[in-house]
């Protein structure tokens, strides 16, 4: 009570600085009692500069100084736009900008005790993250994973559609094939991944069938990959269920859509839909 009424007046005399006084004592309780009695004070018009950090003071009930709560998920603390950024979102409306042109600024081999039949390189961050990958895969299933696809150029990536709409025509080729200069893997981020041994092609559902698959699609958030086209979001996404093809967008992210239980960039960073290219 004693120390109640000391605050009481300290606030009383120097008006405007009491807040922070109070919010320096042991007691918060007392220091909310005080606070409230201050209307009785005539003190200059409130402005809304100092009213706004107040939150940061109102709960003040248990430490004398309170760290900041813990910030939200920054989702402007990456470009989304820049094709370099690790956080690039490309689909079928969103190419990477000057597409024929864009070659990834790191890219490198993958480490040679990951099967990588077809030689294609990663992004150095995307190739790292990858071998730790690989590496629990191997200790926590006991399956050796297969990098089929990593880095697509945009003249590799044109030749592939191309392929494929000679196979399966116009409208089936882009369920399944980014047009050229619309590929995450011309981002040097994009992989399709396969096992030793799993009797998957990079085509159907059959890998979200196995031990591997069925291991990436729960575990790959932990080394900053994601599945990029699940299952249920081909209207978001533009593309069949692939569950051979992650992305590598780093832990933060990874782990944070993880936790939101969000499977889509686009969702995500509440971009819109992409299911059909836009010409
Ligand atoms: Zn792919």
């Amino acid at each position: 009570m004693l120390i109640a009424g000391l605050a009481a007046i300290v606030l009383v005399i120097v008006g405007e600085t009491a807040l922070f006084t109070a919010t320096n004592t042991q007691n918060g309780g007392t220091a909310s009692i005080v606070a409230d009695a201050k209307p009785q004070v005539a003190r200059p018009p409130a402005t809304a500069p100092m009213i706004i950090p107040a939150p940061t003071f109102s709960t003040g009930a248990t430490e004398p100084v309170q760290p900041p709560a813990p910030a939200a998920f920054d989702k402007t603390a990456r470009s989304i736009d820049d094709p370099t950024s690790i956080w690039f979102v490309v689909n079928k409306t969103r190419p990477i900008p000057d597409a024929a042109a864009y070659v990834p600024p790191d890219l490198v081999a993958l480490r040679g005790d990951i099967p990588n039949p077809n030689g294609f390189p990663l992004r150095q961050e995307a190739a790292d993250a990858l071998a730790v990958m690989a590496d629990a895969a191997t200790a926590e299933i006991g399956q050796q994973l297969v990098a089929q696809s990593g880095y697509r150029s945009f003249g590799v990536q044109t030749n592939a559609y191309n392929r494929y709409v000679g196979q399966l025509g116009t409208a089936g080729a882009e369920l399944t094939s980014a047009r050229p200069g619309f590929s995450e893997h011309q981002t040097g981020m994009g992989i399709d991944i396969l096992a030793v041994g799993s009797g998957c092609p990079v085509d159907g559902p059959c890998f979200g069938d196995t031990t591997a698959g069925q291991w990436l699609a729960a575990n790959a958030y932990r080394f900053g990959f994601l599945l990029r086209y699940p299952a249920d979001k081909t209207a978001v996404t533009g593309y069949e269920y692939e569950p051979w093809h992650f992305r590598y967008i780093g832990v933060d992210l990874a782990a944070e859509m993880h936790t939101q239980g969000v499977t889509t960039l686009e969702e995500f960073f509440g971009l819109p839909a992409a299911p059909a290219y836009l010409d």
